[in-house]
């Protein structure tokens, strides 16, 4: 029997967990997607609402190549009630590509309201259907420990990306260590050798020569999701802003998102509670977190927030107007710049304008009296990997951790299991599901 070939968007290194969630399926062949690229995207824009958010045109464009030139009649879509419009991308888009004469073409949903519901689930008992083969329980919950792992791992390796690249002595080091690792953990697929992928991580950074001295410029790097995730559209700021000297902290990625809809993400509770006070509720995208993420930046002493957001999104084109408009906000200022990206921008303008941001921030730490000039801290990733890295016998004990273990620990920040909020969790998760029944849980 012909294999089911599934795809979706590749929204950056995002495909390598995706892949993990569908990987050995009896029935399904996974088709990577390829690089977003120019002729991708005008695809998508030729045939999307004029005024629809920019990251619908990309994903579209991704569906219309992958139908035509990889025969994937069958994707793979988030798909939620709101508050943003990204939940319901994947109905619009199968309408259009219908429309358009892809008759066959399906669309599985991967419902996200909240994890903690099992729905999402669905996706598997949908491609079941659609296979005609079942699928061993055990396998959908590898996958899904597959799935939690590798965004767990791609974020990690990110987040370092972001706080070395500025230290590097051999320029685009950093680059080539990141493909590496993506490589690897692409190609990984063992919950026991990923349980101990940390010190891969580390291993291959620590190869990257760094200036140990330096007390770089630290900005704040944020924006709605989709665009923070492809680099295809944000130019790869990150990495522009690391060459230039600049430590990057990039705030959000798809695990921190899987953890936030499991109720497990503590620091997102923290920055909503802390932009509450000008974003009261989740209005869409990430503005409330990012208003979150400006007010602790510059708490912390930041040099600047760079805020990067799809052209027509009107949740962080929102936040961008109370930044620019609320002067009494401002206890003390922090520069913030605010790039609107709708795949037409120039290269060379933006790097223009971060140029002078660049510049602006510098004048700002010198001249401005109202600058919290908090004293450079080293981050503890790179005092991890460089100055004081773990013993083996360190490394030998987070090798025996099991898979499981490992995700756990992953609910805290701290790499503590927090017993209250897990017990918390776990009776919020009985009480959800309580159509499951317990026992159905051991069949998962
Ligand atoms: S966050 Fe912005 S770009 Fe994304 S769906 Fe919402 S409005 Fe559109």
């Amino acid at each position: 029997m012909v294999n089911v070939r599934v795809s979706f968007s590749r929204m950056g290194w995002s495909y390598i967990f995706f892949k993990g969630l569908f990987h050995d399926l009896p029935g399904i062949e996974v088709v990577e997607p390829p690089l977003v690229n120019t002729e991708i995207v005008s695809e998508g824009v030729k045939v999307s609402p004029e005024f629809v958010c920019f990251p619908f045109k990309v994903i579209l464009g991704e569906m219309i190549n992958l139908y035509r030139n990889y025969d994937v009649k069958d994707f793979a879509m988030i798909a939620d009630y709101g508050p943003c419009r990204a939940g319901m991308y994947g109905v619009v888009q199968k309408r259009i590509l219908k429309n358009m004469g892809f008759k066959d073409v399906r669309m599985f949903y991967l419902r996200q309201d909240d994890f903690r519901t099992l729905e999402w689930l669905r996706i598997f008992r949908d491609l079941e259907k659609r296979t005609g083969k079942k699928f061993d329980d055990y396998k959908v919950l590898r996958n899904t420990l597959l799935f939690l792992a590798k965004a767990y791992y791609v974020e990690r390796i990110s987040h370092i990306e972001g706080l070395v690249r500025c230290r590097e002595k051999n320029k685009s080091m950093t680059t080539k260590v990141v493909h590496t690792l993506m490589n690897l953990l692409d190609n990984e697929n063992n919950l026991m050798k990923l349980s101990n992928f940390d010190r891969t991580i580390d291993e291959n950074f620590r190869k990257i020569p760094i200036d140990k001295e330096m007390e770089p410029l630290r900005v704040c790097y944020t924006g709605e999701i989709q665009v923070m995730l492809e680099k295809w559209v944000n130019y790869d700021l990150m990495g522009e802003l690391g060459v230039m000297g600049i430590e990057v902290h990039k705030q959000y990625d798809v695990f921190d998102w899987v953890m936030h809809k499991l109720n497990a993400s503590k620091r997102r509770r923290r920055l909503e509670h802390s932009a509450r006070k000008y974003i009261p509720m989740d209005c869409g995208g990430e503005a409330q977190w990012n208003m979150g993420s400006y007010l602790e930046s510059q708490e912390k002493g930041f040099d600047g927030f760079v805020h990067i957001f799809p052209f027509t999104c009107l949740p962080e084109i929102s936040l961008m107007g109370m930044l620019e408009a609320e002067k009494n906000m401002d206890k003390f200022y922090m520069p913030h710049i605010h790039i609107s990206l709708d795949g037409s921008s120039g290269f060379e303008g933006l790097r223009t304008r971060i140029e002078a941001f660049h510049d602006l921030m510098v004048g700002n730490k010198k001249t401005n009296p109202l600058f919290r000039d908090a004293k450079y801290v080293v981050p503890d990733e790179v005092k991890n990997i460089y100055f004081k890295p773990k013993s083996n016998f360190e490394y030998f004990l987070s090798s025996i951790e099991t898979p499981m273990s490992k995700v756990l620990t992953m609910l805290n920040p701290s790499k503590k299991l927090d017993v209250g909020f897990t017990v918390k969790n776990g009776l919020e998760f009985f009480s959800r599901n309580s159509f499951f029944g317990i026992g159905s849980l051991f069949n998962l």
